[in-house]
This record gives C-alpha cells, sequence and structure tokens, in this order.
C-alpha cells in the first residue's frame, strides 16, 4: 500500500495518538471505578442506617422516660390525697386501709424512680452511641467528598488532553490517504495498527523478525508502506 514519507509519518504518529486517547479512556472508566469510592458509598450508606437505628433508640428510651415520669405523678398525685383523706377521717377501718394503700403506692413510687433512673442512665449511653455514629458518619462523608473532588479533578484533566489529542488526530488524519486510514481503522480496532522495526523487532507486536523480512521491507521504494508479517500492522521506516 503505498503513501508518501510525510503521511507516513503522520500515520506512525495517528497510532500513537489513538493508542493513547486509549490510554486516557480506560484511566477515566478506572477512575469512575475507583474501588475506593465504591467502598466509601457502601460505608455511608450502612452508616446512614446505623445513624437512624441510633436515632430510634433514643427516642424510644425517650418516650418510655416520658411515660415513667406520667405514671410516676399520677401516683404521687394518689399519694397525696391519701394523705389528706388519713387526716380527715375518723374511722380506724378507713384510716387503716388508706395507711396500707400508702405503703403500697410508696413502694410503687421507689419502683417507678429506679426504673426512672435506669432510662436516664441508658438514655445517656444511648445518645453516647448516636454522637459517635454521627460523628462516624461525617468522617466518612467528608472523605467521600474529598475522593470525589480529586476523582474528578483527574477526570477532567483526562478529559482536556483527551480533546488536545482528539484535535491533534484530526490533523494527522487529514494527511493520510483514504486507503490506508480505512485498513488502518479496521486494525487499530484490535490490535496496533502502527509498528517500526526496532532491535530487529516489530514495535507494534514485539515479535522478532528475520533478516530476510527486515531486508525485504527495507529495501520497499519509499512512498511504500511495510507490513509486519506476524501481525500485518503497517511498518513505517
Ligand atoms: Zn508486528
Amino acid at each position: 500500500m503505498k503513501l508518501d514519507k510525510a503521511s507516513q509519518s503522520a500515520l506512525l504518529k495517528l497510532s500513537e495518538v489513538d493508542l493513547e486517547i486509549g490510554h486516557i479512556k480506560q484511566e477515566i472508566i478506572k477512575s469512575i471505578e475507583s474501588k475506593d469510592l465504591v467502598d466509601l458509598r457502601a460505608k455511608q450508606s450502612e452508616l446512614a442506617g446505623e445513624l437512624i437505628a441510633a436515632r430510634t433508640v433514643v427516642e424510644n428510651l425517650q418516650s418510655a422516660q416520658l411515660r415513667a415520669d406520667d405514671d410516676l405523678h399520677l401516683v404521687e398525685e394518689r399519694i397525696a390525697k391519701d394523705k389528706d383523706r388519713l387526716l380527715q377521717t375518723s374511722s380506724p377501718k378507713d384510716a387503716q386501709g388508706l395507711q396500707s394503700e400508702i405503703e403500697s403506692l410508696q413502694r410503687r413510687k421507689s419502683d417507678l424512680e429506679d426504673a426512672e433512673l435506669e432510662l436516664l442512665a441508658e438514655i445517656e449511653n444511648a445518645q453516647a452511641v448516636l454522637t459517635e455514629v454521627s460523628s462516624r458518619k461525617e468522617q466518612n462523608s467528608k472523605e467521600l467528598d474529598e475522593l470525589q473532588q480529586e476523582i474528578q479533578t483527574t477526570i477532567d484533566d483526562l478529559k482536556t488532553r483527551g480533546r488536545k489529542l482528539t484535535a491533534d488526530r484530526e490533523i494527522l488524519v487529514a494527511k493520510v490517504s483514504e486507503e490506508v486510514l480505512k485498513k488502518y481503522s479496521a486494525l487499530s480496532a484490535r490490535q496496533v495498527a502502527v509498528g517500526q522495526i526496532e532491535n530487529r523487532s516489530c514495535t507494534a507486536c514485539r515479535m522478532g523478525l528475520t533478516a530476510n523480512v527486515i531486508d525485504s521491507i527495507n529495501d520497499l521504494v519509499e512512498d511504500e508502506l511495510g507490513i509486519c508479517p506476524e501481525c500485518q500492522a503497517f511498518i513505517v521506516r
């Protein structure tokens, strides 16, 4: 296949540019699919769940404490009422009944107070857990934001390089004949499409070439493109 010397250089450069564009695309995908990012996102939703659970525990304990408080007030009111009635009654039988009810209410009051103290301690613990989970979630969220920012910067840089290379590519493509470009496109879809002979090897496939092959490529007229017998890539001299 014929291509003048200047266009052969453009073809070689085009192949290098395309390989770099391919590399940039892979880097962008790798950045988007970063394992650290996936891990931090998973951790974030796990912590969101933990936070809801910890908040629910605190709220349930606070409701229980309010109920215990109400119960305690009722018992206290009842005791006060019984004491008033005790002062007013003249019947020893009624007095005895009231006395015994007051004693039983006092025991109930004491139990409720103990239970409320226990609830207060549990609320304190649950609030400490909530604070701890909330701070871990905040820290994770900060790390996630930083990593996302970092990845975005990397991707922006890669895209800028990609745009520059795409512009370079347009200039190079214009220098290569339609016929060569067609074969180049088919080749570059599956392999390195253009190579040179370096250290008696094809730079496209890295295979060693025989002296005969090298001689026959070197003997081609200047505007004839060589072909690697191993990988079928164009060989530019
Ligand atoms: Zn080759």
